[in-house]
């Protein structure tokens, strides 16, 4: 992540640019939608629960350990919280 979204200073992977704008002058459509969003009207995050923060902050082993770890966590989880409306099209063939 070493491009900054011009409009709500996200960052962002060039890549991840919307089809048709350029690697010198990038536009994202996933954090504030192009321009349609400003930085003013997208709500801060608020602070995380006690345990969390000091998971991300902390010097314990506990904490250490968690921060090495946290993109596997992440990757466990993301899909945890999927809502899905199953759409079975025949055998073989489900539609999310
Ligand atoms: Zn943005």
């Amino acid at each position: 992540m070493d491009v900054e979204c011009k409009y709500c200073r996200a960052l962002r992977f060039v890549a991840e640019r919307k089809v048709g704008s350029s690697e010198a002058n990038p536009v994202f459509s996933n954090c504030c939608q192009g321009e349609k969003l400003t930085a003013q009207q997208i709500p801060l995050l608020q602070d995380p629960p006690s345990f969390l923060r000091e998971l991300l902050t902390g010097s314990t082993p506990r904490d250490k350990v968690f921060r090495k770890n946290i993109v596997k966590y992440n990757n466990a989880l993301c899909m945890a919280l999927v809502h899905t409306n199953w759409v079975n099209r025949g055998a073989g063939t489900v539609k999310l």
